[in-house]
């Protein structure tokens, strides 16, 4: 299929309870393992984008691999862009083909952010893509950008409700709730009240951000509560890394390259059927 924005996708997840996998891609290998692990269980599925992963593959060939993989598959792929603060990007991604596209101003003041997002969200409606906008602080390290947990913020309610009006046709929104990018260290706290207090007052389906390494419960109970794009970074990176070296270990003389690609592709589609299934949307697509 075409990949089609995020709005239409998550808004039936929310509607059906499920949360859709957003994985973090690294490159074509890595896309492609995302793509078809969610085509067999006939998932819908969003391959996201850092910005130094655009930057270092360029606009182009990351928007005709993804396109071409979803084009290969008969579930629907949207390809978004992940936390991204500058405004280039964003109009460079949505020139090259992105479905959607995240604008994070959460290190501005609230009415910066507004503003901000408000900019980018004409430039979206207008395109026809999809929007992601974050308030509050989520912790950990996101690129080049690294909130310490006492710096991380829940977000305020008051201000979700205010800046959520000004776009009623946000794809996703992404309040910090207590969960970080990165491993946990201790216990992850989520703030479940809040989410709740949330979507009870803003009809926009929630993004979990900071989703390796929460259990089964937290997944339920977040998207229970409203989240319906729950995104994974850290344990894609680590299942990319490691498909390669556990195999390096076993076969210390194997010359051949492409083993090694099929490790690696094996190991990261492991990961996302196995999160497919811990976030209910197996079979999904196209229901
Ligand atoms: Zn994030």
């Amino acid at each position: 299929m075409p990949l089609i924005s995020m709005r239409p996708m998550l808004k039936e997840a929310q509607a059906g309870r499920y949360g859709v996998a957003a994985y973090n891609m690294i490159d074509y290998n890595s896309a492609r393992s995302i793509i078809e692990g969610a085509a067999e269980l006939k998932a819908p599925v969003i391959v996201q984008v850092s910005v130094k992963t655009v930057r270092h593959w360029g606009y182009a060939p990351i928007a005709s691999w993804v396109g071409m993989l979803a084009a290969s598959v008969d579930i629907p792929v949207a390809l978004h862009l992940d936390h991204c603060s500058d405004s280039d990007v964003i109009k460079r991604c949505i020139d090259a083909g992105w479905t959607s596209v995240m604008f994070d101003g959460s290190a501005l003041p609230f009415e910066q952010n507004l503003a901000r997002s408000l900019d980018i969200y004409r430039l979206t409606e207008a395109a026809g893509i999809g929007l992601e906008a974050e308030m509050g602080a989520i912790g950990g390290t996101e690129d080049d950008k690294f909130v310490a947990e006492d710096k991380a913020l829940l977000a305020d309610l008051a201000d979700c409700v205010a800046f959520c009006k000004e776009m009623p046709r946000l794809a996703v929104f992404a309040p910090a709730i207590g969960t970080a990018h990165g491993f946990y260290k201790g216990e992850p706290k989520i703030a479940y009240d809040l989410l709740r207090d949330i979507t009870a007052r803003i009809d926009i389906p929630i993004a979990l951000h900071g989703g390796t390494g929460l259990a089964q419960e937290q997944f339920d109970r977040c998207i229970a509560g409203g989240c319906a794009k729950v995104n994974i970074s850290t344990m894609h990176k680590r299942c990319y890394i490691d498909g390669f070296a556990d195999l390096k270990v076993e076969k210390p003389k194997l010359g051949e390259p492409l083993p090694f690609i099929v490790s690696q592709y094996e190991a990261m589609k492991r990961d996302v059927m196995a999160m497919v299934r811990a976030f209910g949307s197996a079979g999904k697509a196209g229901a």
